[in-house]
């Protein structure tokens, strides 16, 4: 049995968590739940698997959940509320599903706590992988992941050093503008870009997806997981989203982790690493799904690829800047401020003006993260 702390319980990764904690509930007891703004969702949760705190963002709202509760629970709220739950003594793993980087502080603390973390948010891991990672060796605790692609690079490594291996290949599935001819990029609207061929995820990481740019994050977010560099990390169109991800072997042997897409299946692998244990949730039939393709992605139509693999290379504040700047344009792209082809412009143009630091303090990668999201706001 794992107590689990789940952060960003409302949104999607958190809602297919709860589901795998339904599934198993032999396995997986909810002791912590936090939310952004959903109150009814986060009451509702909260009467059902009677966790032992919550936390929601906004001080107000938490007087509505604790009245809501009568007592069935602590409630706590805003970033103290975070590190109050990540830090809980009764979770033994901390589930980081808070869209964007307001999670990297709830999981140093729950690292320092000696807690195993279960990372959904991968803008933590690009933003200061190398802080989040070397404080889990110092504290002997396990960074897992939840993004399908790395839990299936985890899975084909099965403990394997990264001497031996060639390449780790993520998958992409394109996005909805695989096939877009780049001349009309310009008049892609928000609600097309919205519009995933595979995933039904939160609406941040489904613009990234249209754009590559969850793609370019997740090669940094690899290249920190699995400590290798990034010239080794590639990427490959498989537009049916089955293939989750291959490793490449110094032998030139591929292994793939295959299924029907589905979030349950890495968070639950996550959540009972090392073990396996059964449930009927995904069924995958490769018959019906007939064929399976591959191609190069485009970097031309797509430059986002470009842009992250730079910044990988560079490190430093280099991906924090990329990271935020994206964040903050992503905003203005769903506000209907800028257009499609204006968020990989302005990531650039912020990526230009800033003024790198190669071996930066957590509080230069801070302070690199509030620079680029100033400098994006007014668009580069
Ligand atoms: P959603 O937008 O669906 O959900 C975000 C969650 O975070 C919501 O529960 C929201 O609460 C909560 N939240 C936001 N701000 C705060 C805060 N300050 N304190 C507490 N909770 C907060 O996003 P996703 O679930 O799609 O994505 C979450 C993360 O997982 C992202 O980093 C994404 O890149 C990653 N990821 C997502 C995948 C997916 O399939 N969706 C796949 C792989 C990775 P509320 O709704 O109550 O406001």
């Amino acid at each position: 049995m794992k107590n689990v702390v789940l952060l960003g319980s409302t949104g999607s990764i958190g809602t297919s968590t709860i589901k795998v904690a339904e599934d198993l509930p032999q396995h997986v007891r909810l002791v912590g739940l936090a939310a952004g703004n959903n109150v009814d969702l986060l009451v509702e949760q909260a009467r059902a698997h009677r966790p032992l705190a919550v936390s929601i963002s906004d001080p107000a709202k938490a007087a509505v959940v604790a009245e809501r509760l009568g007592g069935a629970a602590r409630v706590w709220s805003g970033s103290a509320g975070l590190l109050e739950l990540a830090t809980l003594p009764e979770a033994d793993i901390v589930l980081i599903a808070i869209v964007g980087t307001a999670g990297l502080q709830p999981a140093l603390a729950a690292i320092r706590a000696g807690k195993d973390i279960a990372v959904a948010s991968k803008e933590i891991l690009v933003m200061a992988g190398e802080t989040v990672m070397s404080e889990a060796r110092k504290h002997g605790v396990r960074v897992l992941a939840v993004d399908s692609e790395h839990s299936a690079i985890f899975q084909c490594l099965d403990g394997k050093p990264t001497d031996s291996v060639r390449s780790l290949w993520l998958t992409a599935s394109g996005g909805p503008f695989r096939t877009t001819p780049k001349a009309e990029f310009a008049g892609i609207t928000v609600e097309r870009a919205l519009k995933h061929p595979s995933w039904v995820m939160g609406r941040k990481i489904t613009i990234d997806s249209a754009t590559l740019f969850n793609k370019g994050l997740e090669m940094i977010e690899a290249r920190w997981l699995f400590d290798i560099e990034m010239a080794r990390v590639k990427v490959v169109v498989h537009p049916q989203s089955v293939v989750h991800s291959m490793v490449e072997f110094v032998d030139g042997s591929m292994l793939a982790q295959l299924s029907t897409p589905d979030m349950c299946l890495p968070i639950q692998y996550a959540l009972t690493y090392p073990e396996r244990v059964g449930s009927g949730r995904v069924q995958t039939n490769l018959a019906k799904l007939g064929t399976l393709t591959f191609e190069e992605p485009d970097a031309e139509r797509f430059p986002a690829l470009t842009l992250a693999r730079r910044a990988g290379e560079r490190g430093g504040t280099l991906p924090a800047v990329l990271n935020a700047a994206n964040e903050v344009v992503v905003e203005a792209f769903c506000n209907r401020k800028i257009g499609f082809e204006d968020i990989t412009a302005a990531v650039a143009r912020v990526m230009e003006r800033h003024e790198w630091v190669a071996k930066p303090s957590l509080e230069e990668i801070l302070a690199a993260d509030v620079w680029a999201r100033e400098a994006a706001a007014g668009r580069g």
